[in-house]
């Protein structure tokens, strides 16, 4: 399961603190010792982790806390708050355009899951937000990712623009857009090309097809098991391209969390889905409380 060592350590740490009906200064100071490890240990960024025991020490040594009541009680809270904070404080939901078409493009690299969760979301669309999606196949370059959407396309009942690899991904995406408007196809998804790193070329396509109409959202898609590179590749197309929102994907497996943990605080960039499995049902919309509460038990 995601996050296992680090729920277990810090469930540990705080469980020590809980029902002290005081609680001093080296208490917290100890408290966050620990914490500093098991977050370190989960594989979140360093001035992350910095701010974070920074941020939590401060308010638990405020006034309010040691004159509670319930002090441990309190500072848990303050951990979860914080947390809670880290990942986004709120569910950030999906960007609509008021004109339709909305297009979101997706984008990340091979692997991460892009044309799996360009599938799913289709599917959220449908289904939770009553919208008519178009798949659009511009990944060009990943052999049979084409054929992949397609695939999932008549999985899911769903349309699929593709014109094969020969065509440019900006010319794809431009003639789908068009196409959506003439059927009424309100959501136009565009699995943009994933590359085994990021380079030139990658990006400068991508700004290309950003430049043919203003998305509405540019989702990252991350795989959530590569922990800080998943985090440093957040930047870098953030920096280069210009992202809206983060899907990170693989949450399934046993991650330790560091991705989660790290992406908003560095990127400022919210996460906005998470892949739960390879099945088409798969895609949660993130709620940075419920997975405070989760991490926390
Ligand atoms: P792309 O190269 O980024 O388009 O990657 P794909 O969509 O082809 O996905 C790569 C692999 O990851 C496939 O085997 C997917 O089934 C798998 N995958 C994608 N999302 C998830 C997820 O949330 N959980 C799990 N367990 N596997 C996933």
């Amino acid at each position: 399961m995601a996050f296992e060592g680090l729920a277990e350590r810090l469930q540990g740490t705080i469980q020590k603190i809980k029902g002290k009906g005081k609680v001093s200064e080296q208490d917290v100071k100890e408290m966050m010792r620990e914490v500093r490890f098991a977050l370190i240990e989960a594989d979140v960024n360093l001035k992350v982790v910095k701010d974070f025991v920074k941020r939590v020490s401060e308010r638990a040594v405020g006034a309010d806390v040691m004159k509670s009541l319930t002090p441990g009680q309190q500072v848990i809270k303050i951990v979860q708050d914080e947390l809670q904070q880290l990942m986004g404080g709120e569910q950030s939901p999906i960007k609509f355009n008021t004109k339709p078409p909305t297009v979101i493009m997706m984008v990340g690299l091979q692997g991460a899951g892009k044309t799996t969760t360009t599938g799913k979301l289709a599917n959220v669309l449908r289904k939770k937000y009553n919208r008519k999606p178009l798949l659009v196949a511009a990944d060009i370059y990943r052999p049979a990712a084409i054929q992949q959407l397609e695939t999932l396309g008549k999985q899911l009942s769903l349309p699929v623009f593709s014109l094969g690899n020969q065509v440019s991904p900006v010319e794809i995406a431009r003639q789908a857009i068009e196409k959506a408007k003439e059927e009424h196809l309100d959501v136009v998804i565009i699995d943009t090309a994933g590359r085994l790193h990021i380079d030139e070329e990658l990006m400068q396509e991508l700004k290309d097809i950003r430049s043919l109409k203003e998305p509405d959202e540019v989702f990252l898609v991350v795989d959530a098991m590569t922990g800080q590179d998943a985090v440093n590749v957040a930047k870098s197309f953030d920096e280069a391209v210009g992202i809206t929102g983060v899907v990170l994907t693989k949450l399934d497996g046993d991650t330790r969390g560091g991705a989660a943990l790290s992406i908003r605080a560095v990127t400022e960039k919210p996460i906005k889905f998470v892949g739960m499995g390879e099945k088409m049902d798969a895609l949660e919309p993130f709620h940075p409380e419920r997975m405070a509460s989760r991490i926390l038990g």
